[in-house]
């Protein structure tokens, strides 16, 4: 009855898990989650009011389908003041999560066929969406060179078929972030050859102390009118469940966008809208400073924890979003050892969850989020500790 297409594409692995240990705890089980892709902040103040004033208005009808007019100009002055990117409102289409932007992007730009050049590890769900769209992922590993893509492996696997570069910066799942030059070295090679470059920048406001985010549409115009930068509310605010994400493209491309997602979703949720533009346009600045100290604080907990913890190998600081990736090799005793057993390990025996690396592309590694408390990083670490000592 399925399509081949459907039949390829598995359930995002991530959600699947969430859900699994969400059942778990659900039916009282001890574990520490470290599996989730969210913050565990609240939704601000002044988000929440917007939408709240949004119902009290009647704001609860269709939108236009690329956004109301009052939010694409927020994002666009905020791309212009904090991250130097100039662009017009008419170029932001607002969508139902960064996910939808991303999922969209690709249709837009790609011919059946076409290849779309990544790198290792990557999001889980960037290798599906290319699929999808009926391009082709060509994935490119970066564990021999910090997890950066350099210039020369990129030249090496462009082909006459390659039409998009994808980028992630700051990364999930390594926390990497690539520096202006390490982005322009990339962007040239982008100009040379004709390439699209998609950058997925949702933990842009997520930069911890000592790192600088680098949005790649700020390099100037020629780079500028070749990306489309992908951000979102999800992460910034903590609004992963009011689903508003943007894309903000050259024009003809936020026009395509726009028409696919006319004839598909429409427009994100109004009330969403409205409560994205309060979190905009109110007063938020003071608490996102809060947060982001709180987060290099739950960072440098996390840091320090597992560098006590030699069989496991921090792969790099993290220097963005809130993931530590570990190499788990050391802790391989049996022939058939890989992330997923480790990982399975630690939530039977330690009562700790992690994301094994494998859907990452990184099969030798495990995502730990510290987007929880620092009670739970602490008491995580020490229960990984006790069962790294014990086996
Ligand atoms: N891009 C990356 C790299 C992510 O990690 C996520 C969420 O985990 C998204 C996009 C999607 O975010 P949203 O909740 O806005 O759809």
């Amino acid at each position: 009855m399925l399509s081949t297409r459907a039949r390829r594409l598995p359930a995002s692995s991530t959600a699947a898990l969430d859900a699994h240990i969400k059942s778990l705890l659900a039916g009282g089980a001890d574990i520490i989650n470290l599996t989730g892709g969210e913050l565990d902040f609240p939704t601000p103040e002044q988000a929440a009011d917007g939408a709240r004033e949004a119902i009290a208005a009647g704001r609860t009808r269709y939108t236009p389908v690329a956004g109301i007019g009052p939010l694409r100009e927020a994002i666009a002055q905020r791309l212009a003041t904090r991250w130097g990117v100039s662009c017009e409102p008419a170029q932001i289409v607002t969508t139902n999560g960064a996910k939808q932007a991303l999922a969209q992007v690709f249709t837009v730009l790609c011919e059946p066929g076409d290849e779309v050049i990544l790198p290792a590890p990557y999001w889980v769900s960037f290798p599906h969406m290319i699929t999808l769209a009926g391009a082709v992922p060509v994935v490119v590993d970066t564990t021999g060179t910090g997890f950066k893509l350099t210039p020369e492996a990129l030249r090496s696997r462009i082909t006459p078929r390659t039409r998009v570069l994808l980028l992630n910066s700051p990364s999930n799942p390594t926390g990497v972030v690539y520096g202006p030059a390490e982005l322009q070295a990339l962007a040239s090679v982008a100009v040379e050859h004709d390439l699209v470059i998609v950058s997925d920048e949702i933990y842009g406001d997520l930069v911890h102390e000592g790192a600088v985010f680098t949005s790649v549409a700020s390099l100037g115009p020629e780079v500028a009118e070749r990306t489309v930068t992908i951000g979102g509310f999800s992460k910034t605010y903590a609004m992963t469940g009011w689903r508003i994400g943007f894309a903000a493209a050259p024009g003809p491309v936020a026009e395509a966008l726009t028409a696919v997602q006319g004839h598909t979703s429409s427009a994100p949720s109004s009330i969403s809208q409205y409560a994205a533009l309060a979190a905009l346009t109110g007063d938020t600045d003071t608490e996102l400073a809060r947060r982001a100290t709180e987060l290099n604080a739950r960072r440098a907990l996390m840091r320090d924890g597992l560098s006590g913890l030699p069989p496991l190998r921090l792969a790099g600081d993290p220097q963005g979003g809130f993931f530590a990736f570990v190499d788990v090799r050391g802790l391989y005793t049996r022939p058939d050892d890989g992330a997923d057993t480790i990982a399975r390990d630690l939530l039977e025996h330690a009562g700790v969850a992690v994301m094994p690396g494998r859907d990452f592309g990184a099969p030798d590694h495990v995502r730990l989020s510290y987007a929880v408390s620092a009670e739970d990083i602490v008491q995580a670490l020490y229960r990984i500790a006790a069962h790294v000592k014990s086996s």
